[in-house]
């Protein structure tokens, strides 16, 4: 049976994606390599099974805690034996790291959260955007292809109104084709949550979306999100170490941090 732990880095996120409810949350600080590290373990205790595949795509932007996050790789792969082609990398985009990532060679995925087909439009979901263009993105996604032979996955939200019609379905192969090879989308019809008006997609225009894509040779892949009820699906785990960000190290260690779920 395949496993996924979905792993925080941060508790909180500075980067406020429009979305996300860690992002609305605020940031407290960086996990450390053994919080990660034993986030994986924490769900193979409580489920007695083993974690086949982790994800660095809970609580916090990977590329801001880099070190902390290659170090909990290095023992996720060598100590509790998780394949590197099992881990999972997500980033939103942060200027420069996809570079540093791609230098150390791994044989992990990267996913690069997009959620546009174009800067504008991104720049409205992703404040972050502004300081790293979608051109110099797709660039450092193609160099990490080229440098690992490992395809990037894009992580595409689905907003009901916002970024799924035909339109953008369009602009987004035209872009992928632009920059080469090597690439999937995964999309994720969004999670609602409070204080957004954003809306979940109705299940025809995400398979339209997907089939757009898919007419363009553009290989995709929907995500079934689990974990609505417990807000614990992707852009929802916001919990109490956000709420109260000077909880004791006791608390700390609580299996609640983000461990996540798999998602
Ligand atoms: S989507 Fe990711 S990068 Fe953006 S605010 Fe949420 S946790 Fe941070």
């Amino acid at each position: 049976m395949r496993l996924t732990a979905c792993v925080s880095s941060q508790v909180g996120c500075p980067l406020r994606c429009s979305f996300c409810a860690t992002g609305k949350g605020g940031y407290s600080r960086n996990l450390k390599r053994h919080e990660i590290v034993e986030q994986v373990l924490a769900i193979e205790e409580i489920l007695k099974h083993r974690v086949t595949n982790v994800v660095f795509m809970g609580m916090g932007e990977p590329m801001l805690n880099l070190k902390a996050v290659l170090e909990a790789h290095q023992c996720l792969n060598k100590d509790v034996q998780i394949g590197q082609r099992m881990i999972t990398i997500s980033t939103v985009g942060v200027p420069n790291t996809i570079r540093r990532l791609a230098s150390y060679k791994l044989q992990s995925t990267l996913a690069v959260s997009l959620h546009a087909p174009n800067q504008t439009l991104r720049e409205t979901i992703v404040p972050s955007a502004k300081t790293y263009p979608l051109e110099a993105i797709m660039k450092d996604c193609r160099d990490y292809f080229l440098a690992t032979s490992r395809r990037v996955s894009f992580e595409y939200a689905l907003l009901a109104g916002v970024n799924d019609k035909a339109e953008h379905a369009l602009e987004l192969a035209e872009l992928l084709h632009k920059w080469g090879r090597g690439y999937h989308v995964n999309l994720i019809p969004f999670n609602p949550i409070d204080g957004t008006d954003y809306q979940r997609p109705h299940k025809k225009s995400v398979q339209a979306f997907a089939t757009t894509l898919e007419s363009r040779k553009i290989t995709v892949s929907i995500r079934q999100t689990r974990g609505l009820d417990a807000s614990a699906a992707c852009g929802q785990l916001r919990n109490e170490f956000q709420k109260h960000p000077l909880l004791t190290n006791s608390d700390i260690m609580q299996p609640q941090i983000g461990m996540a779920v798999a998602c």
